[in-house]
């Protein structure tokens, strides 16, 4: 079959450029979008995600502060930190960089930052808009699931009526991701780590998304031509020194009509989410 691969490449700057004038006008009224990321410790993979997202802000013409604290910060001088940038007026978006060390893990991160400055979606007011059948991408919505709705909606991959099998029921994809779909009245399935017999919720939904983190979790075997599906990896993995997704991309794409790569597909897509729900809290300053 031929298939098509779903490349973020033309909708992010499509997006960025769109950014890159709602960042202009907000400038023109006085408001630069700025994003403070607090990282504990030194981790380098989120180092490496940070460096992502100061790059993706500048591009748009948003500032960027990065808050390093020790590894050895104890709970309260966290949450004092934090109220001070939860305070600052010039901070439009906040990000606590996962993970974090051990002693501050009993704490609620999720809703320590202020709904309005909540530009990751993960807030419960955020994500009970979800609940309540929002399917406004102007929100503060979590950022994976709303590039994902972005990517299909810019390849005209209708999902109403459509049979979705979401594998994976984390809380900033799965979860948010099977709520979101069907509130574009998808039918949406969620399999997980138990879930048995894989093979007979793939081979009979029209698109399957895979948000596990697992090689080759995805196969042909999975997959049936004349079911025309369209896969969407959301995976990050390692093999072999290079960057893949949770789909064997070379076995899986002659089989299916859609599959989006690894790199190149949702991360990116979550990114310039990213990067939008900056500019739509700085925006929502001057709505009130
Ligand atoms: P997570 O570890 O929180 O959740 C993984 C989920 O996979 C769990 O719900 C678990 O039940 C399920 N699972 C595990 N083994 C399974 C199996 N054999 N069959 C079916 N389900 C199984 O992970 P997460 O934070 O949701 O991230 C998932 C993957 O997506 C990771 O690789 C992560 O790096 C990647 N990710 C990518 C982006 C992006 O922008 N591309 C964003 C977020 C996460």
């Amino acid at each position: 079959m031929n298939f098509r691969t779903l490349s973020a490449q033309p909708l992010v700057e499509q997006m960025r450029n769109n950014l890159i004038e709602r960042v202009n006008l907000l400038k023109s009224k006085g408001l630069t979008p700025r994003m403070g990321i607090v990282l504990v410790g030194d981790n380098p993979a989120s180092l490496t995600y940070i460096k992502n997202k100061r790059k993706a802000c500048e591009l748009v013409g948003a500032q960027f502060e990065l808050h390093q604290w020790n590894d050895q910060i104890g709970p309260e001088e966290f949450l004092a930190n934090l109220e001070a940038l939860k305070n600052n007026p010039d901070i439009h978006g906040i990000i606590i960089q996962l993970p974090v060390p051990e002693q501050l893990k009993h704490l609620d991160l999720t809703n320590l930052v202020s709904p309005e400055k909540d530009i990751d979606g993960f807030h419960g007011m955020n994500t009970q808009l979800l609940f309540k059948g929002c399917r406004e991408l102007e929100n503060l919505l979590p950022c994976t699931p709303k590039g994902i709705v972005r990517l299909l909606q810019h390849y005209n991959i209708a999902v109403e009526g459509k049979e979705v099998l979401v594998i994976g029921r984390s809380l900033i994809v799965g979860k948010p991701l099977s709520m979101l779909l069907s509130n574009y009245n998808a039918t949406v399935t969620i399999a997980h780590s138990k879930t048995k017999d894989l093979i007979r919720y793939t081979k009979n939904a029209d698109i399957v998304i895979s948000a596990v983190g697992k090689v080759n979790l995805l196969t042909a075997k999975h997959f049936s031509p004349e079911r025309k599906t369209t896969v969407i990896d959301v995976g990050i993995n390692t093999l072999n020194g290079k960057l893949v997704g949770d789909v064997n991309f070379a076995e899986v794409s002659p089989l299916v009509a859609n599959i989006s790569p690894v790199p190149g597909g949702v991360g990116p897509m979550t990114v310039i989410s990213l990067i939008e729900n900056l500019v739509i809290a700085c925006e929502k300053k001057i709505k009130g």
